[in-house]
């Protein structure tokens, strides 16, 4: 392979390459990092500088970059099959990852629906979800109930099911309407609380509300369980996703969770839902189902879900969606490579030890004079920060207090990206303990010059 200068690849990328979630024009002024090699929790740019990878390239990354273990299952399998279609044909590492996948999924989650990211995850949810309803007789549930802040991918389905704004505005005329319901954002509580010690969960009683109201008009209720990523690492109480659970079984609505981005341990458990013993009844996964190697998503239903779709032919029941890399063996064979190294490496257990020392980095950071709310759930973290403390008056949006942050945490060797004022804590999970010290102490050097500059 041909060696490029690093400032020929970026005049290439600058000429050719639009950039997701970027304002090119801004983008186009600037020097890239262009990342050429990674190395466990490490990202090595052209130049050979190295970045702690603080975001697990998209909260996808699980067991490191090139970890010796999946590049050999992905070499040993490269050199049997690539590829071969599940439309027509079964194959082998789908058919062997679903039996697993069985096996730690929730109890009772036995069908696999596979595609490959996590908004076609959701898509498929969705469209399942509503496709079950007309199955069992009720053509009339035709709506969904969402949550203010979700996040649930950018195709228009997942779009639709969304619920930020900033995201999803312009968009507006091409979605479908759904049910929104408050999210349950203690630190900017909409219904007025102070926090969850003393309101007892008002926004769920305005969620049964709305249900009471509306569900009878509705296919289900989809939900990010325990911790809403994209909308800024927005942690739900405790017990919270139990009563939603309570609440779909007494109004009947299917249960859609969204494990895209917690699923395969990021929560300290396997599973998000795990931690509240909630069984739903579809669940969508993606992101570290193939340790963030390659683009794969599953979506999971019960037997039940399966069951209302078989009938005759001429029934026309079949589900009618698919997607052309569907069940891919190259990403399937790494996806059961990494739920072995989550059994021989002990995995989540290893995880308890830094789960706690991000706790205690994390109380430290909060009493940083702009540093508003800490959120934090397993080996993931929000840290948003605000003008004035006292007021919680956050930063105007078009400060890019967030953006600033990041900058200058590369300084330290960090790369993180944030979620709008928000700091976002989300490594791979087997990074080290000395590197996670690395990643706090970066991250909070780099707080600490933008937001105590800005206030002198
Ligand atoms: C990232 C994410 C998605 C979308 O996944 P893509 O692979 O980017 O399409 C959906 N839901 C959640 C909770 C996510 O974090």
């Amino acid at each position: 392979m041909t060696q490029h200068t690093t400032e020929q690849l970026r005049a290439w990328d600058k000429r050719h390459v639009w950039h997701p979630f970027t304002q090119m024009q801004d983008w186009e002024q600037d020097d890239a990092i262009v990342i050429t090699r990674g190395e466990g929790s490490w990202l090595i740019d052209s130049d050979g500088k190295r970045y702690l990878d603080g975001v697990a390239s998209m909260w996808t990354n699980v067991h490191g970059h090139c970890r010796k273990e999946l590049n050999d299952a992905l070499k040993d399998q490269v050199e049997r099959l690539e590829h071969s279609t599940l439309l027509g044909l079964a194959s082998e590492q789908s058919i062997i990852l679903a039996q697993r996948l069985a096996q730690i999924t929730p109890r009772g989650l036995t069908r696999f629906f596979y595609s490959d990211n996590g908004s076609t995850a959701m898509e498929v949810a969705v469209k399942m979800a509503f496709q079950y309803q007309v199955h069992r007789g009720r053509p009339e549930r035709t709506r969904f109930i969402t949550f203010r802040n979700a996040y649930h991918g950018d195709t228009l389905g997942a779009v639709s099911v969304g619920g930020i704004d900033i995201y999803h505005a312009t968009f507006k005329p091409l979605m479908f309407e759904t049910i929104q319901a408050a999210a349950p954002y203690c630190y900017r509580c909409e219904l007025g609380c102070e926090g969850p010690e003393t309101c007892d969960m008002l926004c769920l009683g305005a969620l049964e509300n709305i249900i009471r109201e509306e569900g009878s008009t509705c296919a289900g209720l989809v939900i990010e369980p325990l911790l809403q990523g994209a909308g800024g690492m927005i942690v739900q109480p405790p017990g919270f996703l139990r009563r939603v659970r309570e609440l779909c079984d007494r109004y009947g609505l299917l249960m859609i969770t969204d494990e895209v981005a917690t699923g395969f341990g990021r929560t300290g458990k396997m599973f998000a839902c795990e931690h509240e013993d909630v069984v739903p009844d579809i669940m969508a996964l993606s992101k570290g189902i193939a340790a963030g190697y390659l683009p794969l998503a599953a979506t999971v239903a019960t037997e039940e879900v399966y069951g209302a779709f078989l009938g005759e032919y001429a029934e026309l029941k079949t589900f009618f969606h698919g997607h052309t890399f569907t069940g891919n063996p190259l990403a399937c064979a790494v996806a059961l490579k990494s739920l072995e190294l989550f059994e021989t490496d002990r995995l989540l257990e290893a995880l308890q030890p830094k789960i706690q020392y991000l706790a205690e980095r994390l109380a430290q950071i909060a009493d940083l004079p702009h540093v508003g709310n800490i959120r934090h759930c397993g080996m993931a973290a929000g840290i948003e920060l605000v003008v004035d403390k006292k007021n919680r008056t956050p930063y105007p949006w078009e400060e890019k207090t967030g953006v600033k942050v990041c900058l200058e945490a590369r300084k330290h060797g960090v790369f993180s990206r944030p979620l709008g004022n928000t700091v976002v804590v989300f490594p791979p999970l087997a990074i080290s303990m000395e590197e996670l010290k690395l990643l706090m102490d970066g991250l909070e050097l780099a707080i600490q010059a933008v937001t105590e500059m800005r206030a002198v």
